[in-house]
């Protein structure tokens, strides 16, 4: 599941693989970007701001350019060694093939491919709200963006990107249930919003530099959740059934026990 951590993770393995290099290949494969070749120039660094990412080159008359792209739901890049097997996904799926002397970049399935100056990266990130994973991470604005919209449920409040960036189900899910909250609370209706900001911010740092998500603390397949993914499985606390309710992409899991249903009114102050 690419959410922010996931994002960041593949920014430096990008980083690491492309960072400082001349691009000796290029090879767009979306209509958008069919005729670009950006064969000479340098990437200078990659970067994720949320869930996007963030590839920043030097052209040859030196004029600084991002590529930008979005994993969503099932896209990723992958780096290889040249003339190493590319693993990671079918080929109808590559939708740009980067090459540098020491590196091939393959990016599959990728969403919002975009090539802009980067002194104009802000369309494409401005909208966003303070980056979780960002060294600019600011809880307080989080909070305050949040707190804005008191009537929509957490549930959509935490994945809605403009109020804090890189949440998505998977730990949106399990916030949720660590802090005992029903999805459908009403954001005025949280106990505590500036705690649940910040054990989301936690949890998505806890899993940077590595691949596996986890948020019980746990490595091994099938124990690495709360509820995510655990329909119908009874609940690590206390043994309900987990539910899910999925409304397009948006899917939710919970414990009906351990996340009861709160009243929509707001604490008292
Ligand atoms: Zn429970």
């Amino acid at each position: 599941m690419p959410e922010g951590d996931t994002v960041w993770n593949t920014a430096r393995v990008l980083h690491r693989a492309l960072a400082g290099a001349r691009l000796t290949g290029c090879d767009f494969r979306v209509p958008q970007l069919a005729t670009t070749d950006l064969t000479g120039w340098t990437v200078r660094e990659s970067a994720s701001r949320g869930k996007h990412l963030l590839l920043r080159l030097t052209a040859p008359d030196e004029a600084r350019w991002t590529l930008h792209s979005h994993l969503r739901m099932d896209g990723a890049w992958r780096a290889y060694a040249p003339g190493e097997r590319w693993s990671g996904k079918p080929a109808h799926l590559i939708r740009v093939v980067l090459r540098t002397p020491g590196a091939v970049a393959v990016g599959y399935h990728l969403h919002e491919l975009a090539l802009v100056p980067t002194a104009e990266e802000d369309t494409l990130v401005g909208h966003l709200g303070p980056d979780l994973l960002g060294s600019d991470w600011d809880p307080d604005e989080a909070v305050n963006r949040l707190a804005a919209h008191p009537e929509q449920t957490i549930s959509e409040a935490l994945l809605d990107q403009r109020n804090l960036a890189g949440v998505g189900n998977l730990y949106k899910c399990e916030v949720l249930f660590l802090r005992g909250v029903s999805p459908w609370t009403p954001v005025g209706a949280v106990p505590d919003l500036p705690g649940t900001v910040a054990l989301a911010q936690r949890l998505l740092a806890a899993n940077r530099g590595r691949w596996t998500q986890s948020t019980t603390g746990s490595l091994h397949r099938g124990q690495t959740s709360y509820v995510y993914g655990r329909r119908a499985q009874p609940c690590r606390r206390c043994g309900t059934a987990i539910r899910k309710e999925e409304l397009g992409e948006r899917v939710t899991y919970w414990c009906p026990a351990c996340q009861p249903e709160q009243p929509g009114t707001p604490p008292p102050a």
